[in-house]
């Protein structure tokens, strides 16, 4: 007779596998299964030459909730990446996030006062020639910006503007700024320090080894199959177990009876090069609309420091092109405009009813979660 588990999970993913983890705790019996060739989900590395090669997008774990940062740990320890990725606008280098470092290289001032005059001259200006130009447009004695251009031009003024968000964000939406809307920027913190650490969380790293470790010691003990699509027999998947944590898309759970939900999605083009350290930093962003791809990663320096990148002959980067999605592609972002949260609601109400089936992760939430909060949530930390 076939084995009957307490839990059918699909989907190999974070989710699916810290779920996965705390039923095996309480004594509960999993099976997961995935359709991709491989375990981890968006986290899954490839391992070429010694590096690990985020297939699916560089992945950088932070969080402020020290239990999610215990737990993981416990599972695999994690190394200290601080994530400071670097812009090139044409050839001229700038530091991320907005901070002194990148400032002075913007203008040459040094102190921050000299630099929140700097910007505090340029958003006035913008300020000033769209008021004048489009009187109508001020509410309460407030400019309302009619689009994306108009919002970053009021919030950081001209330079920044041009050389690090323009050009960077239409290629993400493929759409000119000044035909999106203004509520995608809704803040563009900057720092008045000379730091250039991205995140402004207490814990960040990756895990030592590489992600599938973390998936793997999360999967110890369950019962997992790949290349296995939940849809191609679901009757017998759902037969299999009493009850079922589906990860995987939950329109097409429903069979689309609504319509379809909509994403954007990422391609990537990896490359290896016979040179020890191509770019000297994991994360280069490319902020001119002339160059196609949004941001280059050198795989190697989130695991290898010092001498270590040096130990290693050659590198593997990989350049991302953030592309227009359609059925059948690779779904990352979703794309939470007005049609899509309403058509994600009529879903979720048939959801709600399902007694044997629980929903969760970034597909079946239609939702954008970094991995800590998935940690968080599963754990309940
Ligand atoms: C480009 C990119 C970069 C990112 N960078 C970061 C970062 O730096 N830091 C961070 O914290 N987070 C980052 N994230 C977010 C991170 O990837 C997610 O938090 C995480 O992968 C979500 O896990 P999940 O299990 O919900 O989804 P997934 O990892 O997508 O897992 C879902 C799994 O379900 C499987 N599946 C779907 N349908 C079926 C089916 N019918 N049958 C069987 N299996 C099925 C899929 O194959 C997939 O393996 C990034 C995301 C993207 C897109």
């Amino acid at each position: 007779m076939e084995k009957h588990y307490d839990y059918l999970i699909v989907g190999a993913g974070l989710y699916g596998a810290v779920f996965a983890y705390k039923m095996r705790q309480q004594g509960k019996t999993c099976l997961v299964i995935d359709k991709r060739p491989h375990l981890g989900g968006n986290i899954y590395c490839e391992e070429q030459h010694g590096i690990n090669v985020h297939k699916y997008g560089a992945h950088i774990f932070h969080t402020n909730n020290k239990k999610v940062w215990d737990f993981v740990n416990s599972i695999v320890p994690f190394n200290r990446y601080t994530n400071s990725p670097i812009a090139n606008y044409e050839g001229e280098l700038y530091n991320l996030p907005f901070n002194m470092n990148t400032f002075h290289q913007m203008w040459g001032v040094v102190t921050p006062d000299e630099a929140k005059a700097k910007i505090e001259e340029q958003r006035t200006e913008a300020l000033q020639g769209f008021v004048q130009q489009h009187p109508e447009f001020v509410v309460d004695g407030v400019y309302q910006p009619q689009n994306l251009e108009e919002q970053a031009l009021l919030l950081v003024g001209k330079d920044i503007y041009e050389k690090l968000i323009k050009g960077y964000t239409q290629k993400q939406w493929g759409r000119t700024c000044d035909q999106l809307p203004a509520f995608i920027i809704k803040r563009l913190p900057v720092r008045f320090v000379y730091d250039n650490n991205y995140f402004n969380d207490s814990y960040q790293g990756i895990p030592i080894g590489g992600y599938n470790k973390l998936i793997e010691g999360l999967l110890e003990g369950c019962d997992t199959l790949v290349n296995t699509d939940f849809f191609a027999n679901r009757e017998q998947w759902e037969a299999m177990a009493d009850k079922v944590l589906f990860t995987g898309k939950i329109d097409e759970y429903y069979n689309y009876q609504f319509g379809m939900l909509q994403y954007r999605t990422v391609s990537f083009e990896e490359e290896i090069l016979s040179t020890p350290n191509y770019q000297g930093n994991a994360v280069m962003n490319f902020t001119s609309a002339d160059v196609p791809y949004t941001r280059v990663i050198e795989h190697k320096h989130f695991e290898m420091f010092g001498q270590q990148v040096y130990d290693v002959p050659c590198t593997v980067i990989s350049r991302e092109y953030s592309t227009e999605w359609e059925p059948g592609m690779e779904s990352y972002y979703p794309v939470n405009d007005e049609r899509n949260t309403s058509l994600y609601q009529q879903y979720k109400t048939l959801a709600d009813k399902e007694e044997k089936v629980l929903f969760g992760g970034r597909l079946a939430e239609y939702k954008y979660y970094d991995m800590a909060p998935i940690v968080e949530k599963v754990m309940g930390y």
